[in-house]
């Protein structure tokens, strides 16, 4: 926790437009401690999208409150009518994951928010650039985490976080969570987790953030490529092209397709030497019932069976983009 970790975190709050970001050791981490600085009491019930990583339920979990997952809308992201529906007396806050790379429309969130006097927090792990409205991802309700683990868009060399917050309560007891409950003095005031943000890694991120925005929109690209190719193709469902919304600035963190005949597809790009993914190895929150979830999603359940992701990363050239575009149009044309 030396000059290169307090330079990276002021230059992370400034590209984000959030007050204070604290370097934790991964966005895990970051979350659970966003909620206990936030006071989350045990038993309070967080609502968050199905379509998330385990991260978020678990940072919920470990902070002692009760992870609710919902339905997952057409845009991939939290249903926001499925919220209403989970809202009960013991539900103290709305986590939506800023999935993909894109933001919620957080107008709707905010408001349902305000409506029911719920906080919110993000799980912008996925989407350190992205915008709604203008306003950046993770600096719309009490805290955020953003995660650098090596395969996220500002990856770093091992794990990384960052909590972003415009709170000054919930920044100075970040300060002490991450790094045992000591302040300054060294005197313990509280029982914290050993999770710093290593000087030699944000060192690394804050010569990386440098070069963040051309790569962002070198992601966009090819999206917009991707979206000229396989825009007409039937049989798949593509994401908003970067400039199909105003509301909207994603930053692609991944390019995730719903596809007919997904497995078959996946099969046959992979026998054309195209490597793709299916997000959290292809289980909803909710579907991990050994976890104890008892929510019955048919939508996001659907949806599941649906999801693919496309290469999207800063080695791809625009003759791979149009190669695997090539092979998708084969396999729905055979
Ligand atoms: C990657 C990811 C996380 C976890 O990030 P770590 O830094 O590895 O802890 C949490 N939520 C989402 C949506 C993610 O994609």
């Amino acid at each position: 926790m030396q000059k290169d970790l307090v330079d990276f975190e002021r230059n992370l709050a400034a590209y984000t437009g959030a007050k204070y970001a604290v370097g934790v050791a991964n966005a895990t981490d970051g979350l659970q401690m966003a909620f206990q600085a936030g006071g989350l009491k045990p038993g309070e019930e967080v609502i968050i999208c199905s379509h998330t990583m385990v991260a978020t339920a678990a940072a919920v979990h470990y902070a002692g409150g009760v992870p609710v997952p919902v339905e997952t809308g057409p845009d991939h992201l939290i249903d926001v009518a499925s919220i209403k529906t989970a809202i009960t007396p013991r539900t103290r806050a709305i986590c939506p994951t800023q999935l993909n790379g894109r933001t919620c429309d957080m107008d709707a969130i905010m408001a349902l928010a305000a409506e029911h006097k719920l906080e919110v927090y993000e799980d912008a792990a996925q989407a350190l650039g992205s915008k709604f409205n203008g306003k950046g991802a993770g600096t719309f309700g009490r805290a955020a985490c953003i995660s650098f683990y090596p395969a996220k868009v500002l990856g770093c060399l091992g794990g990384g976080g960052a909590v972003l917050t415009n709170e000054e309560e919930i920044y100075t007891k970040l300060l002490l969570l991450r790094d045992h409950g000591r302040d300054h003095t060294g005197d313990v005031v509280l029982w914290g987790l050993n999770s710093r943000l290593d000087n030699l890694e944000a060192a690394y991120l804050d010569f990386q953030l440098k070069d963040y925005p051309g790569v962002v929109t070198r992601r966009r690209a090819i999206a917009s490529l991707y979206q000229q190719r396989l825009g007409t193709c039937r049989q798949v469902k593509l994401p908003a092209a970067p400039d199909a919304e105003a509301d909207h600035f994603d930053i692609f963190q991944n390019y995730e397709i719903e596809a007919e005949q997904r497995t078959a597809l996946k099969d046959y790009l992979k026998s054309r030497e195209v490597g793709t993914l299916i997000q959290w190895g292809g289980k909803a929150v909710h579907q991990f019932r050994k976890l104890g979830f008892t929510q019955n999603l048919p939508i996001t359940d659907a949806l599941f069976t649906r999801l693919l992701m496309l290469p999207m990363n800063m080695a791809i050239s625009d003759e791979d983009v149009n190669y695997v575009a090539d092979c998708i149009v084969d396999f729905y044309g055979r």
